[in-house]
């Protein structure tokens, strides 16, 4: 039994909507009620999971005709016994809220106009309606109104504003409303921002620049992206030397479903996801031959797809019929570009031509990336479709402001019961993206009208979003990393009351000073006791070691062995990954490890999983962060169901339990000595680490286990350790709507600092 809690925003008031939830409901026997409030059409509806999803897959596919959905949130949460389904009264007293919709892809007519020969907005790129096109994108004040969007500067003709004023019509109060008379238009522009062409002629041209193996940079909806055909191996291959972006997949648009569906594997619940008004990047596994040049995404068994969402996206990839590589248009770690004159100033040395429009971005917003676990939607990165849209707490906040993390970066504000979550701002390691932070932070308080009480942040004493913080004359609450991690998980899935958190990722400031990312924590928002933890190691040269896995195993193996770790005799293992190191790096690794100088305690999962991707071979030095531990889990085989025995032990003088994972590791290292296939290795490595966390749930005695943090982007893990957990009659959480990693810490920083202030 599990309960679904879905927010529908959209057409789906006056239009026979709640008899139709009413109807589906009973047909899939499921209790629970539906209403409308301002705010959009809520439901929460109960049963086995089969019936839910049934229902989750029914209610876009069989909706009234009149309605329309512009965005559908959800969240599986714990049952609490309905005995029936009923619509319930509408709320309309109250506080009645502005609402900033997110960007929506383009509708169904929208699109039909567009293709329609007879159509006046045949091939116009900048159709949209009520319903549909942009919205948090254009929006520079409340009320949602044309002279607050940046579409202020068109004055509409006398057929659009008779659409915009005709209650009848589908553009009724449609504040983008444009034609081809009226609007913005197209512009192709050569490297240097020459002008090439406009409008129709400007998007064919575009099409045959991509067709003759071209880097397009084009001017979508939050942003530039940067667009090479996906099949041209020398294409990809340029794009990546341009943008300095060496094996970090790419993303791709598909003209179509059907081009989709012979790329990845698709299952009906990613279909959905795929044709959704947010229409996101949705992350699924790749076919065999997926008809794509194998430097999309190398050596990953997944692909990054999305759809065309904007008229403009719609024409183009018409014209092209083929997928593309779409990835954001910025350079390493800054902000993705919106402005053209920009464009062509950041993005000349990666584009060769660029397809603008007149029509301003007013703030970015990346392509949102989910994809499905455990039979469900999981954001790994918040952005386009879902920003700015409130999560909604189960009481009423005071107004903070929380800055979020150092990397992946989002931050939020709470109002109300809400919490609004910025978009994606990504890491905070140059100095664009950090005034991108700062200016994001200005954008949300002051759209939304928001006068905080306090700012939250980081305990970390160096993070520029901590330091930022305190320099906004607001009073300051420290929150430590993990504690964030948890009450993120706990905010999202509505538990109060102590859970077992199992908070794992690459690296947090603890409270020890140390690096924490392998921390059992129970607790709630308000407080917590740190129950388990990873035996801490050194990470020689600190920072580096994030892109370097040799390090991590280095660190490991001084720990265990001392300094004879590193004359370490040649083997199939333990050998490979110090033969990356000169003579001298080696003498002064020894050094620094020697004096604990440069070389940070931590008790990191992801560093664990680093190290060993280094001993296998898997990987040494990353190109990007995480791709270690990616690895790592991509050469999981199937179907092996043992791990090795779990070391916990209870320190003498108290204090938390410690995972000593000096046996996983030599078992490892054993193992492959002895010629076990890699793939086995990692296998039973996460065997153990899922049967570390039912062991820790045994003992700490806590039924409900929230599983939060980077390491839980790992689907094998998590999906494991679900199963287990569950086998042994503990009841399992995870993320859903916000990212299990520093993408969802701004959430957890506000419901930490609402439960300390309260
Ligand atoms: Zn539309
Ligand atoms: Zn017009
Ligand atoms: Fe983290």
């Amino acid at each position: 039994m599990q309960r679904l809690k879905i927010a529908i925003r959209g057409l789906v008031q006056g239009v026979g909507f709640r008899p139709f939830v009413y109807r589906l409901a009973r047909e899939e026997s499921l209790g629970g009620w539906v209403k409308n409030s301002p705010q959009g059409v809520f439901i929460e509806v109960e049963g086995p999971k089969k019936s839910l999803d049934d229902f989750l897959l029914r209610l876009p596919q069989e909706k009234p005709p009149l309605s329309f959905i512009q965005s559908l949130e959800y969240s599986v949460l714990e049952p609490v016994g309905y005995p029936d389904f009923q619509i319930g009264r509408s709320e309309d007293g109250g506080e009645r809220q502005a609402l900033i919709l997110p960007d929506i892809a383009t509708c169904p007519q929208c699109q039909q106009e567009v293709f329609s020969p007879t159509d006046r907005r045949h091939r116009y790129p900048f159709t949209n309606c009520t319903l549909c096109g942009p919205r948090f994108s254009i929006i520079q004040a409340l009320p949602y109104d044309r002279r607050h969007t940046t579409m202020k500067k068109f004055a509409m003709c006398e057929r659009c504003a008779g659409e915009y004023q005709e209650p009848e019509v589908r553009r009724f109060h449609a504040q983008p409303n444009a034609c081809p008379d009226c609007g913005p238009q197209l512009a192709l522009w050569d490297g240097a921002g020459a002008p090439l062409a406009q409008g129709d002629t400007a998007l064919v041209e575009a099409a045959a620049a991509i067709r003759r193996g071209e880097v397009l940079a084009l001017k979508g909806i939050g942003g530039f992206q940067l667009l090479v055909d996906a099949r041209n191996e020398d294409g990809v291959a340029r794009l990546r030397q341009r943008k300095r972006r060496e094996e970090k997949p790419l993303a791709l648009m598909c003209p179509d479903l059907d081009s989709a569906r012979r790329c990845v594997h698709l299952s009906p619940l990613e279909e959905q996801v795929l044709l959704s008004p947010q229409s996101p990047v949705l992350l699924a596994r790749r076919r065999a031959k997926p008809g794509v040049a194998a430097s999309v995404a190398p050596g990953n068994p997944h692909l990054g797809v999305m759809l065309p969402y904007s008229p403009l996206h719609h024409l183009l990839m018409r014209e092209l019929g083929f997928p593309v590589v779409a990835t954001s248009g910025n350079l390493h770690d800054e902000p993705i570009v919106t402005d053209e004159e920009e464009a062509v100033a950041t993005l000349g040395g990666i584009a060769d031509c660029f397809l603008v429009h007149d029509r301003p971005i007013e703030r970015y917003v990346d392509d949102s990336v989910v994809r499905v676990q455990l039979g469900r939607q999981l954001i790994l990165r918040r952005a386009r479709g879902y920003a700015p849209l409130p999560v909604t707490l189960t009481r009423t906040l005071p107004p903070l402001l929380a800055v979020g993390a150092h990397l992946k970066n989002t931050v939020a504000i709470s109002r109300g019961r809400d919490v609004i979550l910025s978009q994606h701002i990504g890491d905070l390691e140059t100095a664009p993206a950090y005034f991108a932070f700062q200016k994001v932070i200005q954008d949300l308080l002051r759209l939304y009208e928001v006068r905080p009480q306090a700012v939250v942040c980081d305990a970390h004493p160096d993070y520029l979003s901590s330091q930022h913080a305190r320099e906004l004359g607001l009073p300051v609450v420290e929150v430590f990393h993990h504690h964030a991690h948890l009450a993120s998980c706990l905010a999202e899935n509505e538990l109060e009351g102590d859970v077992l958190g199992v908070t794992w990722d690459g690296a947090g400031y603890g409270e020890d000073g140390t690096i924490w990312g392998g921390e059992f924590l129970a607790g709630d928002a308000r407080s917590y006791r740190r129950v388990a933890t990873f035996r801490p190691f050194r990470l020689p040269g600190g920072e580096r070691a994030m892109r370097e896995p040799r390090r991590s195993a280095l660190g490991l193996l001084l720990e265990m062995e001392g300094p004879a770790a590193l004359a370490r005799p040649p083997g199939r293992a333990g050998r490979s990954f110090l033969e990356g190191f000169s003579e001298p790096e080696r003498r002064l690794l020894g050094q620094m490890l020697a004096r604990g100088s440069g070389s940070p305690v931590t008790s990191s999962c992801g560093r664990l999983f680093d190290a060993v991707a280094a001993l296998l071979g898997i990987k040494t030095v990353s190109s990007f962060e995480g791709q270690a531990a990616m690895m790592v889990e991509f050469a999981v085989k199937d179907e092996v169901e043992d791990g090795y025995p779990v070391s916990l032990r209870s320190p003498a003088g108290g204090g938390p339990l410690v995972f000593d994972w000096e046996p996983l590791v030599r078992a490892i290292l054993r193992e492959h000595e002895q010629g076990v296939e890699v793939g086995v290795i990692c296998a039973r490595l996460h065997n153990t680490l899922a049967d570390l966390i039912v062991e820790v749930a045994r003992r700490v005695g806590l039924e409900r286990v929230a599983l939060t943090g980077g390491c839980f982007q790992n689907r094998y893990l998590t999906e494991r350790a679900f199963q287990r957990l569950e086998a042994a009659g503990f009841r399992p959480f995870t993320h859903q709507r916000v990212p299990p990693n520093d993408g969802g810490i701004a959430l957890g920083q506000i419901a930490v600092a609402a439960a300390k202030v309260a």
